[in-house]
């Protein structure tokens, strides 16, 4: 099994640092506010590499954490007059319920930073003794970049490079611009916990390096997230947990591309967040995931309305070519494929492309062999990657309502121009029946005339 290692930027053989063991951490969501699809991308990317390697037969240990406190969350709840924690706690809820609607299972740990204080302060108090953090005159205490020398080798940088491209925060009390904080101090009346340094809050790299430590161990097999985390943040977990405990913190660090919509960068200020549980409003959880999975995770993928229209289309043709299978025989040969994709750094991609295929020969021929072949993988397409899991008759019934309702039009009226056509025909009116059919055709329903009577179906789906 070959996996993508962002830090030597080449394809690496899979060999956990323990044989048949596997350690994961993947950096969660700050809790102030709801999934967007960068969220859903980073967590169903990583899902999937979660249930692929415990079908792979390695036991493993996944953790990924709730940010739940931090500025934004803080001003948040002073304006709703609530307990930042009471907020936190409100929007996990509500986080959760999203990860179950994505068929996103929970991490074995799901660490939330205001339960782990001590163990950041403890962490934090261990740099500053060893020499490689500082506090200074207000109470806050930063980390010595240039102490680490390994720093910049995730990102590929060079320290002097970086010092231009930092953003300089508060850097009165800093010894240098590189220095990252570790703990904040907050002021009287202020959200903040104590510390030997006083009242503050930890700084955000911080509770990473902590919580792998608390609950994974001083190093992991993989360290997950989106690109966009590479620099700073996991350049600075690198070199925290480097300090602390003395080895690498993590073997393989796998990145998962950004996403864009209709082309553009997603961002509040252009508007187009797109929030999870508004697309779901639309869109079955599942097409969400088809959506994400039917490019490689490393790319930068567009999914804007487009790409979910035809992750829709793509999974309503599969599950009508499904209701269709009768008979088959059973085989291996997209079973061998899903495993040969998956086994080359989770490549979800070509395991939808090699289904593409097959769907479109049993379309084709009905050849009970293909048929065989894609019944054969389905436990695997439905278990990994999460699609496929309804019942055909469901999910087809479910879209065409869907449509019905954007089409203004009902199954009653539907059926009762075709009834209408039917007896047209009969009566040799020809026509007259042509002209009904062209009718439905412009609200959006085309018919299909079988042996067994006229079927309809909706336009925009073909
Ligand atoms: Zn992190």
């Amino acid at each position: 099994m070959k996996v993508y290692n962002v830090l030597h930027r080449r394809k690496e053989e899979f060999v956990p640092i323990e044989a048949k063991s596997v350690k994961m951490y993947v950096c969660g969501m700050t809790t102030n506010g709801l999934v967007h699809l960068g969220h859903a991308r980073q967590a169903i990317t990583f899902d999937m590499i979660y249930k692929y390697l415990k079908l792979k037969g390695f036991s493993v240990k996944y953790a990924s954490n709730y940010t739940d406190i931090d500025d934004r969350l803080i001003s948040q709840a002073k304006e709703r007059n609530i307990s930042p924690l009471q907020l936190a706690d409100e929007r996990i809820k509500i986080i959760n319920t999203t990860w179950k609607n994505l068929d996103v299972a929970e991490p074995d740990f799901r660490p939330r930073v205001t339960k782990c204080i001590q163990n950041i302060i403890q962490f934090i108090f261990d740099l500053i003794e060893k020499g490689y953090a500082y506090e200074t005159q207000d109470g806050d205490v930063y980390f010595t970049v240039k102490k680490f020398s390994g720093y910049g080798k995730l990102s590929n940088r060079k320290i002097d490079e970086l010092i231009d491209s930092v953003r300089i925060e508060n850097a009165e009390n800093k010894r240098d611009k590189l220095d990252f904080a570790l703990w904040k101090h907050t002021n009287e009346g202020e959200f903040g916990f104590p510390s030997p340094w006083g009242m503050g809050r930890p700084g955000w790299h911080i509770e990473c390096s902590a919580m792998i430590k608390t609950y994974l161990g001083d190093q992991i097999d993989i360290h997950g997230g989106g690109k966009d985390l590479i620099f700073p943040h996991h350049e600075n977990e690198i070199a925290q947990s480097y300090c602390e405990n003395g080895c690498d913190l993590a073997k393989y660090w796998l990145h998962n591309g950004l996403i864009t919509i209709n082309g553009q960068k997603m961002s509040k200020s252009l508007g187009n967040f797109m929030l999870v549980d508004d697309i779901l409003k639309t869109y079955d959880g599942e097409i969400i995931r088809y959506a994400i999975l039917v490019n490689h995770y490393t790319s930068t993928q567009d999914l804007g309305d487009e790409a979910l229209k035809l992750a829709e289309k793509n999974l309503y043709y599969f599950y009508n070519s499904l209701n269709t299978i009768q008979d088959y025989e059973p085989n291996d040969t997209l079973v061998e494929k899903f495993y040969e994709s998956m086994d080359d750094d989770f490549n979800s991609a070509k395991v939808i492309a090699d289904l593409f295929v097959e769907f479109s020969n049993y379309s084709k021929t009905k050849n009970a062999k293909f048929a065989g072949a894609i019944m054969n993988c389905l436990p695997l397409l439905q278990n990994i990657l999460g699609i496929l899991k309804h019942n055909p008759k469901n999910f087809i019934g479910k879209i065409k309502q869907k449509y019905l309702g954007i089409l203004n039009i009902t199954e009653n009226e539907i059926n009762a121009i075709i009834n209408k056509r039917s007896e047209a025909k009969q009566q040799k009116n020809y026509s007259l029946a042509d002209s009904l059919r062209d009718e439905l055709l412009n609200r959006g329903i085309m018919l299909n005339d079988t042996k067994s009577g006229t079927t309809w179906d909706i336009k925009q789906l073909y």
